[in-house]
């Protein structure tokens, strides 16, 4: 049987399933769930052709008639106003009423672009997540938070629209090019931080995990969906102004802005760009005295043998301190142009701060 968890909302909670083969038990899962007997699937023409067949079957064991399949191409590119309109008006085309269920089949992109699809569509349709990329499975298909870039920069139109059901096939991971699956982990190792002893059940089993070990990914999808749920449900709207969803940005300030400075083509994935994140967050936290000298050290070593970057210096490119502060000032979750990280004490003990000097994070980008 799948593992099963719940994700507790003010306004009613969903579960999030978890476990191999669990698209070819869509149908049945979903029909529990919502009231409606037709589905439109949202997927990208990468993640299609290797994992629709499974979840056709599964839907239509479950009595879901499938109106409509709707392919994206792969990539952030597809989180665009152009593609948003290309998947609302497929949806509108399968005649939508409320009842008709909107289902993501992919990683981030598809579920984001799915998600605000769903949330737009005759204001709001239900929605049912099927990520098949580790960073989806352990992130972005838990919380509710959708949406699509703009000139102006990423996710700033969206909607927040919590899913009725998390379907996490894990057997789709299988497929999942290795770099992918390892950019993925730069999650997990974050969630590991933030929980504490999760941390140390990476440090023991990341290295399995990335060779595919099932059990192992399972259980990193399993504790990080535990931990951003219970984040989610304590501040489901981002409210907080310390604490709260902020938390999830531990290494997002730095990854952000190395991200921003290397454009979205692949150049540098999220994970990566997390990863290096992390690493310095460690970094400044132990040169403030808020962590013990060993954390810096040790979430680097976590991250080589997992295969990520930990160090902007390992990265295939020269960054520019004035440019990476000047794109971590502007970040939508900065305050009054004050820079905003998640530091840590240690593991299992991080917090929002705004107070950490330009000069400290200056010397640290070009150390
Ligand atoms: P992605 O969706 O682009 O997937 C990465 C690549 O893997 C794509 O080329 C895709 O076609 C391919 N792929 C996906 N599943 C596969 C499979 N099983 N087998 C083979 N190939 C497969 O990227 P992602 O890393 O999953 O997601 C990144 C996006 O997620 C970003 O846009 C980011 O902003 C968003 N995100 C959202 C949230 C949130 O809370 N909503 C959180 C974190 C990230
Ligand atoms: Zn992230």
């Amino acid at each position: 049987p799948p593992a099963r968890m719940q994700v507790a909302l003010a306004r009613g909670a969903y579960d999030i399933l978890i476990g191999p083969g669990l698209l070819r038990r869509a149908g049945a899962e979903i029909a529990q769930r919502v009231e409606g007997r037709r589905a439109v699937v949202v997927s990208d023409a990468a993640v299609g052709p290797l994992h629709l067949p499974a979840l056709r079957e599964g839907l239509a064991d479950g009595g879901i008639q499938l109106a409509a399949e709707i392919l994206v191409p792969p990539g952030e590119a597809s989180k665009s106003f152009a593609e948003f309109e290309r998947v609302v008006d497929a949806i509108l085309s399968a005649r939508a009423d409320r009842r008709l269920v909107v289902i993501a089949l992919g990683g981030g992109v598809v579920g984001d672009l799915a998600g605000f699809a769903a949330a737009s569509v005759l204001r709001g349709l239900p929605f049912v997540q099927c990520p098949t990329t580790l960073l989806a499975q352990v992130d972005s298909s838990v919380g509710g938070k959708t949406g699509i870039n703009t000139s102006h920069g990423k996710n700033l139109v969206g909607a927040f629209h919590q899913p009725r059901l998390v379907l996490a096939d894990t057997a789709t991971l299988t497929t999942l090019p290795p770099r992918e699956l390892r950019a993925g982990w730069a999650e997990v190792a974050k969630h590991g931080l933030l929980q504490g002893p999760l941390w140390d059940w990476c440090e023991a089993n990341g290295a399995a995990a990335m060779q595919g070990d099932a059990a192992a990914l399972t259980h990193a999808v399993l504790e990080s969906c535990r931990l951003k749920a219970g984040v989610v449900a304590e501040d489901e709207f981002e409210s907080k102004a310390e604490g709260g969803r902020a938390l999830l940005n531990l290494g997002h300030t730095f990854g952000h802005a190395l991200e921003a400075e290397c454009g979205y083509g692949g150049e540098l994935l999220h994970g990566e760009a997390v990863a290096v994140g992390l690493g310095l967050a460690a970094e400044i936290s132990a040169r403030m005295g808020l962590c013990s000298q060993e954390w810096p050290g040790r979430v680097r070593e976590h991250l080589r043998e997992v295969g990520l970057p930990a160090r902007i210096a390992t990265l295939p490119r020269v960054f520019s301190a004035t440019r990476l502060i000047a794109r971590m000032k502007a970040d939508k979750k900065a305050r009054e142009g004050a820079m905003r990280f998640v530091l840590l004490r240690g593991a299992g003990e991080c917090f929002t701060d705004s107070s950490v000097q330009e000069d400290a994070v200056r010397r640290l980008l070009v150390d």
